[in-house]
């Protein structure tokens, strides 16, 4: 998907009622978005197919939702208080704050990469196919300058970075003649570590001690109830505590629509494991995870990226990558998280967060492997994948373009529109009605009478209904309807008392899972 259809892509959300800008009234609220009725059906079935997937096929994972707010200690142990940071820099002519790591990796990306490819896009058209991209880049000089230079810069980051050298980063800023978009300027002040975390205080207390922490992630909820829950479902290791539900980051830069946001959703799997077996169960979550990706989105728009640098609580690291209109970035993170959260608890607070083994007799502290998913992203992958474009016959057999969101039919928002042919026949919308109130207890419906039944349908399509049923004169008659199919555009008769069975069928959230 191009910049175009990104664009494309922002404006069908807010024309058809799936997104909108957080308080638009007041010009809106930055990285902050609001689900509209299409978009909150459409969320909720995603997070129904998360759920599914996780906690009704696993016999050993079961669900929980847990407060936002949390004692302030959960954030010491967890590390977020003194190190959930990112280096910003600030210009001070247009007082625009930004990431630093972020600059520098634009200023690649833009002022080098971007050389590099178009040397190589003129190389492809000189030599045709008998190009090698791989040999040309080990080989052209020009080339090879460019791509080590973007590994010289990046890796000099790294560095610093890895070794809280902020000083260095800012040299590197500076070296590199970096400006601000938007002043130009290259008026910086130092760069300097910035918290995510969003913080309020607690009415009662005054001060530091009352100062608590909106959660920037779900999972500490999930392990600050490992023994709770394992002791009141009687779970045995290996099995996991799923969650789905806010999350808050104060991110310096939020862009890329609902790519990244300031509060948002995540669905997080905690999976408890005997140390020593966090290996395997780290490639099993990684496979899982990506089939669960897979029943919805083309293998080729899905990628993994193994980590090289580590989290600190982290013994192995992948994120599984989506093919987002501004190239593949995360959408899901598998973790293997050591016992690091459970045993800093455990200090912390000084409550034992142990689990018996009876095959073994022993009591250890398990590791953890976890999947985690923002919502929100995976909301933007599967609008992304499903909105199209494309020229259909229309009804006078000429070639007419049509927006279709071509979402799977368990995910979509509604599952049926019932269109009376006609809007001023009595009999017709009467008919029609009857069917919709028989149907609207077993799926998502819609009646619509409004505009000519081509419009109608362009209507349904742009919001991803996958069938529309059409009462006309000769179902009065016969008893039939019209069932037009979104994607194939096939229409076929069917008798009315099949209708909920055949649609059904069809959007059935077990087809994923096939
Ligand atoms: P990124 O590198 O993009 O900032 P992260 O590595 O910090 O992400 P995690 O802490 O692993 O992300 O969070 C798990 C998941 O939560 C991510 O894979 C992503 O889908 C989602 N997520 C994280 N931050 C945001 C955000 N600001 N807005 C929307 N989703 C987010």
């Amino acid at each position: 998907m191009s910049d175009d259809l990104f664009k494309k892509l922002v404006s069908h959300c807010k024309e058809y009622g799936f997104i909108f800008q957080s308080s638009e009234v007041y010009d809106g609220l930055a990285a902050v978005y609001d689900y509209g009725p299409y978009g909150s059906e459409l969320k909720n079935n995603i997070k129904k197919y998360w759920w599914m997937s996780m906690v009704q096929m696993h016999e050993n994972i079961v669900g929980i939702d847990s407060a936002i707010f949390m004692h302030p200690k959960t954030w010491k142990a967890s590390g977020h208080v003194d190190a959930f940071n990112d280096p910003m820099i600030d210009n001070k002519d247009s007082n625009k704050r930004y990431r630093a790591d972020q600059l520098v990796e634009e200023y690649v990306e833009r002022k080098v990469m971007k050389k590099a490819d178009k040397e190589i896009e003129k190389a492809r058209k000189r030599f045709g196919d008998a190009f090698n991209e791989e040999e040309y880049k080990t080989t052209n000089p020009r080339v090879m300058g460019y791509l080590e230079k973007s590994k010289t810069i990046l890796t000099r980051l790294n560095t610093s970075l890895t070794n809280e050298d902020l000083e260095d980063v800012k040299n590197l800023i500076e070296e590199l003649e970096i400006a601000c978009p938007e002043s130009g300027s290259r008026n910086w002040t130092d760069v300097r570590q910035f918290n995510l975390m969003f913080n309020t205080q607690l009415g009662t207390i005054a001060g530091e001690a009352g100062k608590l922490y909106l959660r920037p992630e779900t999972a500490q909820g999930i392990f600050v109830n490992f023994l709770n829950v394992q002791k009141t479902t009687r779970q045995k290791i290996p099995f996991g505590i799923a969650q789905i539900g806010k999350a808050f980051r104060n991110e310096i830069v939020a862009r890329q629509f609902i790519f990244r946001m300031r509060e948002f959703e995540q669905m997080e799997m905690q999976f408890f494991v005997k140390p020593g077996e966090q290996q395997k169960w780290y490639e099993y979550w990684k496979e899982a995870r990506l089939k669960w990706h897979t029943a919805i989105h083309p293998t080729e728009s899905l990628k993994f990226h193994d980590h090289e640098k580590l989290a600190h609580y982290a013994d192995a690291a992948a994120d599984i990558e989506f093919k987002f209109p501004f190239g593949f970035r995360e959408l899901e993170g598998i973790h293997s998280r050591t016992d690091f959260d459970l045993s800093a608890h455990q200090d912390l607070s000084g409550r034992k967060l142990q689990y018996f083994d009876p095959e073994i007799n022993e009591n250890y502290v398990p590791y953890v492997v976890e999947t985690s998913i923002g919502l929100d992203r995976m909301f933007l992958a599967t609008m992304g994948n499903a909105l199209q474009e494309e020229t259909v016959p229309d009804a006078d057999g000429k070639d007419s373009t049509r927006t279709v969101l071509k979402v799977h039919p368990a995910l979509a928002p509604i599952k049926c529109a019932v269109l009376p042919l006609l809007k001023n026949k009595e009999e017709l919308t009467g008919k029609a009605r009857e069917i919709f109130n028989s149907l609207k207890s077993s799926f998502n419906c819609q009646y619509d009478e409004k505009d000519a039944i081509g419009r109608r349908y362009r209507r349904q399509d742009a919001i991803g209904t996958p069938f529309c049923i059409t009462i006309d004169f000769e179902s009065l008659e016969d008893n039939m309807v019209t069932i037009r199919e979104r994607d194939s555009l096939k229409q076929e008769r069917i008798a009315i008392s099949d209708i909920e069975k055949v649609v059904s069928e069809r959007v059935d959230m077990k087809l994923l899972f096939a």
